[in-house]
């Protein structure tokens, strides 16, 4: 899912790698770019226009130009308006202040909703709700008894129409089921209605007559998100017809470039509350816009960490140590400088844990002596300021002396010396535009 984008957009981010400062054609060539990768992704052209205006005035805003990597900068306003596109705050659902809470299910025939019916009373179940189907699409041969099938796959009870015994009315076997809710004590209801393969005035008039005679608390619409643009048009379809409240994307997993996720909150006005991924049962989740962002730009929590570290970090201070980084004049004292300014933010393994790629060295994490970084300060602090300046005179008899002074071992010293030109050296490659080794959907 959004494979396209994810390595269209990280592309995108690489070019600025490296870069102080972000002239007016790196903007203007960077939304460009951007606006490619909507457009590959099948994301609709009114809502690619919004996103890249949005993005070329924050970029050319004091946003970008104060800022100490004008790259993550970019990242960061990025990903802000893919969380705005996507719905802003995480859409939960609404449950009834008394009563069954009854959710309806909508969407063409296809889309998912039969699967989907059980797969949301399942995850219902799991936050501790009695849920009941209910098979109200009356149309498709084995719709009732494919529900069922479902329906006992997660055991969850199903309520359907006798056979032969008032078939061919779903409104009534609607009505019938909130009563038969309420005497079996279910929390909530889970209305399945008939789709048709495309827009039908005669299926409007079907779902608009369950919904009067059941009075959803959350009408959704379901939706296949491999249908692309077309999927917008039936929601708009859809939100004449019958109206609805959310929307449910199914067939993700199906789905690499995401341009109906990311277009029709934008076209609708309603958001994605749920995401189906697959074919089994638990291929199922709320659809939080935030966390769906970070996913399409790889980028594991690196957000929080540049917001933390903005709060924390001096600019003007960070700015300085950076220009001498890339005049490889990087002295000890930066080193103990930068160090501090890092503490501020927490523990090194929470700082590490949140780039990606940290995953895969979560053990070595884990076991991350956080004192290590006190001892290390011991041993710069027991430093001349001569020596600090220039770790290159520090020589034997003067290690004994640090070592001496610090309550630590030579060897501890040495590590430290050898460590510190170690790092420069790869600090200076990296300011030099090689980004971090290892560590994608990371610009430097
Ligand atoms: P309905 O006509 O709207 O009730 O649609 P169904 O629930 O019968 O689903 C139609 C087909 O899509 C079935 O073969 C499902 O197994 C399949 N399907 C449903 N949801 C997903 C999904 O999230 N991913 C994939 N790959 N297939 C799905």
């Amino acid at each position: 899912m959004f494979a396209t984008l994810s390595d269209r957009l990280t592309a995108t981010f690489k070019n600025l790698r490296g870069k102080g400062r972000l002239s007016e054609a790196d903007i203007d060539a960077t939304a460009r770019e951007i606006r490619i990768a909507l457009l590959e992704a099948d994301v609709a052209l009114p809502v690619v226009k919004e996103f890249v205006a949005a993005i070329k005035e924050r970029a050319r805003g004091e946003e970008v130009s104060g800022a100490l990597n004008p790259a993550q900068q970019v990242v960061k306003i990025v990903n802000d308006e893919l969380v705005a596109i996507l719905g802003g705050e995480t859409r939960r659902l609404r449950y009834a202040k008394s009563g069954p809470t009854v959710i309806m299910l909508a969407g063409l025939q296809g889309a998912g909703k039969t699967t989907l019916a059980a797969k949301l009373a399942l995850w219902l179940k799991e936050q501790g709700k009695t849920p009941m189907l209910v098979a109200c699409d009356l149309q498709r041969p084995n719709a009732v008894q494919q529900l069922q099938v479902n329906g006992e796959k997660v055991g969850v009870p199903v309520y359907a129409p006798e056979p032969g015994n008032g078939v061919g009315d779903p409104v009534s076997v609607a009505k019938a089921s909130i009563e038969e809710a309420k005497r079996k004590l279910h929390d909530v209801v889970i209305v399945d209605t008939a789709g048709r393969l495309g827009v039908d005035a005669e299926m409007m008039a079907q779902a608009a007559g369950i919904r009067d005679a059941v009075q959803p608390d959350e009408v959704l619409f379901v939706v296949d998100a491999m249908i692309g643009q077309d999927a917008l048009v039936t929601a708009q379809a859809f939100l004449d017809g019958v109206g609805y409240d959310g929307v449910v994307l199914t067939k993700l997993d199906g789905d690499a470039r995401g341009g109906a996720a990311l277009s029709i909150r934008q076209v609708t006005g309603r958001p994605v509350m749920f995401a189906s991924s697959g074919e089994k049962m638990t291929d199922f989740d709320v659809f939080h816009p935030d966390r769906m962002a970070s996913r399409i730009l790889d980028m594991g929590d690196v957000l929080t960490l540049i917001e933390q570290a903005e709060k924390a970090f001096d600019q003007e201070e960070a700015l300085k140590a950076a220009e001498k980084l890339t005049g490889g004049d990087f002295t000890l004292d930066d080193f103990l400088s930068q160090m501090q300014q890092l503490k501020k933010l927490g523990s090194m393994q929470k700082i590490l844990g949140m780039l990606p790629g940290m995953g895969q060295i979560r053990e070595q994490l884990e076991n991350f002596d956080e004192r290590e970084i006190d001892r290390v300060e011991a041993v710069i602090r027991s430093m001349t300021p001569a020596e600090r300046a220039n770790p290159k005179i520090i020589d034997g008899s003067r290690r004994a002396r640090i070592a001496k002074g610090s309550g630590r071992t030579v060897s501890d010293v040495n590590q430290l010396v050898d460590r510190f030109f170690e790092a420069r050296k790869m600090m200076m490659q990296m300011a030099k535009g090689g980004g971090m080794p290892g560590m994608p959907g990371m610009p430097g």
